[in-house]
């Protein structure tokens, strides 16, 4: 018997939701209960300087309002709690022993800004993200000896001459090359806490989500999480990635549009049923 269906959304908070995120997560939501199954709601609240409690209760207040409801989560326990990522700290330092063990990542102290300063645009892509030089990598082994992650970056090494191709629901195979789209990338930070792609990962995995539904901006996370979930030895969920919502001028909705944040429209007085039937909805979920 095929294990039954467990999804989940996962809000950061650090900014009023849009009505991108609220269709990302209407849509985890269909799809649990077109599966029979359960939703659990996880609060991404793992980055100390930028998360906020207030927006932690705003996403949970507009994501009610708006329509959506889970299995699990806020004000709803069950066997995954607790709910908020800087309450699992155990298990994710579990995973950097395991991963640090087994060499798969090493200390490293460059910044994001000595990244984006040494890498050449990798390819034309404007979203394409610098990729951590390979000269700076240390030799194999380097870190292996610590006993606990410190006040230093962590990074993942990326296998060199490697594919990684896995099959999205919505969108069919997908292929990323190591180290020419993406490159060693941070798997836990100086100020303690892990970073989003080890604390997901060991989160879907803990929590049993047999389907992550995200949006497209995250495919590329997508592809370093499943290295994630092979060096330490588990199984990864199937994956659906959502288009992604633009505004009028077609640019991509971000925290920034005020205007289409749940709660000023909410204020503005629009119904949730309308916007679920307004032209935003349905942009790029039509092909
Ligand atoms: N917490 C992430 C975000 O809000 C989404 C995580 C995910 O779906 O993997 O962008």
């Amino acid at each position: 018997m095929s294990p039954s269906y467990c999804g989940r959304i996962a809000p950061t908070p650090t900014g009023y939701l849009h009505l991108g995120h609220a269709r990302t997560f209407w849509i985890a939501m269909e799809r649990a209960r077109e599966a029979g199954g359960t939703l659990i709601y996880r609060d991404e609240d793992i980055d100390p300087q930028r998360c906020l409690p207030e927006y932690a209760q705003s996403a949970i207040d507009d994501l009610r309002w708006f329509g959506c409801d889970w299995d699990e989560g806020p004000d709803v326990n069950g066997p995954h709690a607790p709910y908020r990522q800087s309450q699992r700290m155990d298990r994710f330092l579990q995973a950097w022993e395991h991963l640090k063990k087994g060499g798969y990542i090493y200390p490293c102290d460059k910044s994001r800004k000595d990244v984006s300063r040494a890498a050449q645009a990798p390819h034309a892509d404007d979203d394409a993200e610098p990729i951590y030089p390979e000269s700076w990598r240390p030799a194999l082994g380097a870190g292996r000896t610590a006993k606990e992650p410190g006040a230093t970056n962590w990074r993942f090494r990326v296998p060199n001459d490697r594919e990684i191709i896995f099959d999205d629901v919505r969108l069919g195979p997908c292929e990323f090359e190591c180290l020419r789209d993406f490159g060693d990338f941070l798997v836990w930070r100086k100020d303690g806490v892990p970073a989003y792609e080890l604390a997901v990962v060991v989160d879907d995995n803990a929590m049993g989500i047999t389907e992550v539904v995200r949006g497209e901006d995250l495919l590329i996370s997508t592809a370093r999480q499943l290295l994630i979930y092979e060096a330490l030895g588990l199984t990864p969920p199937q994956f659906y990635h959502t288009p992604l919502m633009c505004d009028s001028s077609g640019l991509r909705l971000a925290k920034r549009h005020r205007s289409l944040s749940l709660r000023e429209l909410r204020e503005a007085g629009h119904s949730p049923e309308a916007l679920r039937h307004s032209d935003d909805w349905w942009s790029g979920l039509e092909d």
